[in-house]
Order: C-alpha cells, then sequence, then structure tokens
C-alpha cells in the first residue's frame, strides 16, 4: 500500500491548469480569470436617484414639515433611461423615476413618499439634505479601477460586474472536458427490470453530478462491457476530445478488471493500492497528456476516490485556487467505530455548526456499496489508523458541501 499523500502526488505531478481562452462572460460562472479587468467607465455612469420622487433644490425645502409642507411647481418628469429636458430652477420640483439622471440644477430628491402631487404642482412634507438619495457617478467603481486580479474565480456577482463594465468576453482557464465512463457486465441503464446478476448503473450518472459540481464539463460516455478490445477502444477514441477520463470499475483483483489491464498497456500506468478505506484501488494513467481515472467501482468508493483524486486534479485544470474542499476539526457526539488495518478511513458523516464549533456523527452504513448513507451525509469524518474514535474526540472532517 502507498499513502494518500504520495498517491495525491502522483496526480498532482502530471495535471496542470489549462490554456487561456476567452469566453463569453454568461458562460464563464466558476472558472478562474487570467487577465487583469479595468473599468473603462464610470458606474454609474452619470448621477442618478436611488428613489422614485421629485428632483429639487434642498433649499427650497429647508422649512418643509407636516404642519407646513411646502409647495412646488412640478415642470416635468424624468424617466429612467431619458435625460430632463431642460435644467431645474430654483422653487420648483421634478418628477423622477430611479435610476434616471438627476437635472442639472436640483441637488436632493424628495422620495414621493413625502409628497402629495397632483399633474402640476408637489406639496412636500420633510425637508431633506443636501445629496439626499443621489447616487454620484463612479459610485460604485471610478474609470480606470483595477476591477478583478487574476486568479480571481467567477461567481455569480463576478459576472453581474463584468457585464457592468461592458466586458461581453473575459480570458479565462478553459474549463476542462471530463469524460465519464462506467464498466461492468452487470450494469444496465434506463427503465428495464433486473434480470439475476444485474444492477443499475449508478456511478456514471453520480460521477457525472461530480464532475459537473467541480465546475468542469461532464461527457457521458456511457457504458462498456467487461472486454479488452472494448474498454481499449474506447479509451483511445476518448482522449481526444477530452481533458481527463474517469472510469468506474474493473481495477481490483477479479477475473475480469480489464481496465487497470488497457490502461497499463496504453499508456504511462500506475496502480496503487492506496491506504485508505474505501477506495483502495487505483489506477491512474496517462494517455496522449491526458490523465485517466480509473476509479474502483463500489459507487462509495468511487465517489470518495474522485473526491480525493479526481476532484483536485479538476480544479488545479481550472487554475481554481481551491482545488481541495474545506477541512475542520469537528467533536465526535457518537462513536466512530474503526479497527486498526493500516488504513486512514473516510466516513459518511453528518456534520452540524454549532456554538461550540462543528459536531459530527455516523450518517449510517459504512459499507462502500452502501450510497444511502453518502446521500445522508454532508462531510466525510477522516479517521486515522488506529481504533474507535470515542464520544467528545476530535476528528478532522471534510465538508462536501
Ligand atoms: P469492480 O470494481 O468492477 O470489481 O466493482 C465493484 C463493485 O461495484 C461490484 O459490486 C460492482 O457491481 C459494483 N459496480 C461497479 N460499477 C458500478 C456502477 N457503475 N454502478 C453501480 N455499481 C457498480
Ligand atoms: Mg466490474
Amino acid at each position: 500500500m502507498i499513502s494518500l499523500g504520495d498517491a495525491q502526488a502522483r496526480v498532482h505531478a502530471v495535471v496542470a491548469a489549462l490554456p487561456l481562452v476567452e469566453v463569453v462572460v454568461g458562460e464563464a460562472l466558476g472558472l478562474v480569470i487570467a487577465e487583469q479587468v479595468v473599468a473603462p467607465e464610470a458606474i454609474p455612469p452619470f448621477a442618478n436617484t436611488a428613489m422614485d420622487g421629485f428632483a429639487v433644490r434642498f433649499a427650497d425645502l429647508v422649512n418643509a414639515s407636516d404642519d407646513a409642507p411646502v409647495e412646488l411647481p412640478v415642470v416635468g418628469t424624468v424617466a429612467a433611461g431619458a435625460v430632463a429636458e431642460r435644467p431645474l430652477a430654483a422653487g420648483e420640483a421634478m418628477r423622477i423615476m430611479t435610476g434616471a439622471p438627476i437635472p442639472e440644477g436640483a441637488d436632493a430628491v424628495i422620495m414621493v413618499e413625502l409628497t402629495e402631487s397632483d399633474d402640476s404642482t408637489v406639496r412636500c412634507i420633510a425637508a431633506v439634505p443636501e445629496g439626499n438619495h443621489i447616487r454620484p457617478a463612479g459610485d460604485d467603481l471610478q474609470a480606470g479601477t483595477v476591477v478583478f486580479e487574476p486568479g480571481t474565480t467567477i461567481t455569480p456577482a463576478h459576472i453581474g460586474v463584468l457585464s457592468s463594465v461592458g466586458r461581453t468576453h473575459v480570458a479565462v482557464h478553459r474549463r476542462p472536458r471530463v469524460g465519464v465512463f462506467s464498466t461492468g457486465d452487470e450494469l444496465v441503464v434506463g427503465p428495464v427490470s433486473l434480470e439475476p446478476g444485474q444492477i443499475r448503473d449508478s456511478n456514471r450518472p453520480q460521477l457525472l453530478a461530480l464532475v459537473a459540481e467541480a465546475g468542469a464539463e461532464a461527457v457521458d460516455l456511457g457504458v462498456l462491457r467487461d472486454d479488452r478490445d472494448e474498454i481499449d477502444a474506447a479509451l483511445r477514441a476518448a482522449v481526444d476530445g477530452c481533458d481527463a477520463l474517469i472510469t468506474s470499475g474493473g481495477v481490483s483483483m477479479g477475473d475480469f478488471d480489464f481496465v487497470k489491464a488497457v490502461l497499463a498497456e496504453l499508456g504511462d500506468l500506475t496502480w496503487m493500492q492506496v491506504a485508505i478505506k474505501p477506495a483502495k484501488p487505483l489506477a491512474f494513467g496517462v494517455l496522449l497528456g491526458t490523465p485517466i481515472f480509473g476509479l474502483p467501482g463500489n459507487p462509495v468508493s468511487s465517489a470518495v476516490s474522485f473526491e480525493l483524486f479526481a476532484r483536485p486534479a479538476i480544479r488545479k485544470m481550472m487554475g481554481r485556487p481551491d482545488t481541495e474542499r474545506t477541512h475542520e476539526w469537528a467533536i465526535a457526539d457518537e462513536v466512530l467505530a474503526r479497527s486498526r488495518d493500516g488504513k486512514t478511513h473516510f466516513q459518511r458523516a453528518v456534520l452540524s455548526q454549532e456554538s461550540d464549533g462543528w459536531h459530527v456523527r455516523s450518517a449510517g452504513g459504512q459499507g462502500s456499496h452502501q450510497l444511502a448513507a453518502l446521500a445522508a451525509a454532508n462531510g466525510l469524518a477522516i479517521l486515522p489508523d488506529g481504533d474507535d474514535v470515542n464520544v467528545g474526540d476530535r476528528v478532522r472532517v471534510m465538508l462536501l458541501s
């Protein structure tokens, strides 16, 4: 067996951030900016009103109150997207809508709730300070401001900001295309009834979702039979269009575990028995520069193996600074059973954040075939080699969401 750290280092050594491309801003969610983004113009570009109401001169309203409203003639209306037809003079008001430019001559806005008006006049029942409800030009960003530095991960808010400064495209590390196969003669797909010995393919849909959640483009490459030639042909055909490949099944010690054998022939393969539970076997190969992750077949094993090996690699390809999930220390609220076997155990766990920090309990059955407990889990408890973790012990945990 090799240590988890050594196994991860072998993957890390052959994976690099993908080349830079310009993408449409709306398709850049989760990607990493590879340029310095500068605001070419001020945001907002002009002084405008934050409220629906009336543009006024604040000096005209200093004595306005409920008991003594100040009445002003309404000399125009400014809608968002329009400009006032003429400047505002002393003793006048203009109806104005949120986002509309402040008319020349006005220095405050009184919100509509503090007024009563008809077509031609408005009665103001309160004084307002100078600049009231006016959003100055450049209040959000001045022209020339560096908005984002390279290395920034694009969230929905970043897409909003890029759009606000007029960017339609942005330079990023290309989004990896990651192809996913299942392997196994026992696997069936779709709404069919099971024949004896058959099970439904759950790894491929789960791994495709994990790939998408990691931020990559998931490519469904279907199910392969336990057939050496079929696996060989499929892997050769797939490396071209993908930046990484993921298979599940066929990497253990069984008679029909051909993925390992094919990878050994095709590319630079490392077959590892990693000192972890679940997910001990891992076949990791590189074919024509494309990393191939041969994950174990048991559903929990393939998911844990994805978390530990494939996800960090995908994030590195994306140029993401956060290649790893968040880790915390948690207090065990119940015994987490294990025995000494030379391996680090990754137990499906329910984590909760309480006033004294994170707490952890088991999410249920810990067999590598027991997917239900994985769905109930929001984290993995990382138990170093040794005996049971007792109530009150501190445990390292990995947050899955
Ligand atoms: P293997 O690694 O191919 O020996 O498979 C180990 C276990 O995982 C067996 O019980 C398989 O039936 C099961 N398994 C393999 N692939 C899948 C899959 N795609 N979906 C669900 N179970 C699977
Ligand atoms: Mg199999």
